[in-house]
């Protein structure tokens, strides 16, 4: 497992002939601001190479960076607006 400088996420791959088949594999994403759908898309697994399904990303992580994340929190229904910064 090699996670890179930056953000990565961790998905699992579908190809049954990939040594990652169904176990997690870390994609490595670039430097910037991005918005979770923009993560999601258009991965492909570093093992085999094939496209990954964006609903197989389930974590995230970041080495040497800074991350501040925004979003809106929805408790029981509600929309509750919050920012988290993580420095
Ligand atoms: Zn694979």
């Amino acid at each position: 497992m090699v996670v890179y400088p930056g953000l990565n996420i961790r998905g699992t791959c579908e190809n049954q002939s990939c040594l990652g088949y169904h176990k997690g594999v870390w994609v490595k994403k670039e430097y910037g601001q991005m918005s979770l759908g923009h993560i999601r898309a258009k991965n492909n697994c570093p093992a085999c190479k094939e496209p990954m399904q964006s609903s197989s990303f389930k974590t995230l992580g970041y080495r040497c960076a800074k991350v501040e994340f925004e979003g809106v929190k929805i408790v029981n229904g509600i929309d509750v607006d919050f920012n988290f910064k993580d420095e």
